[in-house]
């Protein structure tokens, strides 16, 4: 969007109404330009998957019906390459909600230590080998400024990416709550990959993935971090993170307290 401001410099009510305007349509200019890059990220990302997809339905067309062992591997690959658009599409779809919420004060009471016995008790379900520790040093009357299902969506993306960038024998998720005088401060601890100190200033951005050629494998959108980062931003909160490349990493997530 190309906004010329109006000046006014009559040093009276109509400079004060153009210097309101003036905001107003610089806020709306970066939110249109903020969606537009969106869109663009989106499309870009999507391209991608799809033609992985295009290119195996082909060769399933072509070859597939005769020879047993293309048919296995495209089929493979094709359904993997799905389940990555379907992720996308959830978390995008995420991020859009975000956008868009508007709750009321009595909505935003969140109880740390019952959302994380409660996510705890879900991972431990899902991965029963998983190395996994709370230490809880909030008193018991300690609560935070969230809407509960965005506390546990964000501590569930960090936990979950600490378990799919460990190798499978270092395993190992440590949880810490604890409290200053304006926060509920989560860490959320592991000892797997690390990111390295080049990538470490992007990985809050949409859609970067650290360490492409291992990430393949891996799976995932690039879209985790960037919807606890819009997430934080909504609350006032902080997200950071501290990573040793080959050791591990550690990520910090500050929800302000109620008082
Ligand atoms: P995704 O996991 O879907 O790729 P995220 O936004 O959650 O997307 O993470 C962005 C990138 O940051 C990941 O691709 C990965 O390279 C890196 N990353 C995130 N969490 C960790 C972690 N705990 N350990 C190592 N790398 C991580």
């Amino acid at each position: 969007m190309d906004f010329k401001p109006v000046l006014i410099q009559t040093g009276d009510e109509i400079e004060e109404l153009a210097t309101v305007y003036n905001d107003m349509m610089i806020k709306l200019n970066d939110y249109v330009d903020q969606q537009k890059r969106f869109v663009s990220d989106v499309s870009h990302e999507l391209r991608t998957p799809l033609a992985v997809l295009d290119g195996h339905l082909n060769l399933l067309n072509r070859w597939g019906k005769n020879d047993p062992e293309v048919l296995d591997e495209s089929l493979i690959a094709s359904i993997e390459e799905v389940k990555t658009m379907r992720t996308m599409l959830e978390e995008m779809l995420a991020l859009a909600r975000l956008e868009s919420i508007d709750f009321q004060d009595e909505d935003l009471i969140c109880d740390p230590t019952e959302v994380s016995n409660f996510l705890m008790k879900n991972f431990l379900l899902i991965h029963p080998d998983l190395k996994m520790s709370v230490k809880n040093d909030l008193s018991p009357d300690s609560l935070a400024h969230i809407y509960p299902n965005h506390y546990e969506q964000g501590l569930k993306i960090l936990i979950d990416n600490a378990i799919k960038y460990s190798p499978k024998d270092r395993q190992e998720v440590n949880l810490h709550l604890a409290e200053d005088e304006d926060y509920i401060i989560t860490t959320v601890e592991d000892r797997g990959y690390g990111i390295s100190e080049d990538d470490l200033k992007h990985v809050f951005e949409r859609f970067f993935r650290a360490d492409k050629a291992r990430n393949r494998d891996i799976g995932g959108t690039g879209l985790g971090l960037s919807i606890i980062n819009r997430l934080v931003e909504n609350y006032e909160g902080e997200i950071s993170v501290t990573s040793v490349l080959g050791e591990g990493s550690k990520f910090t997530l500050k929800i302000p307290k109620i008082k």
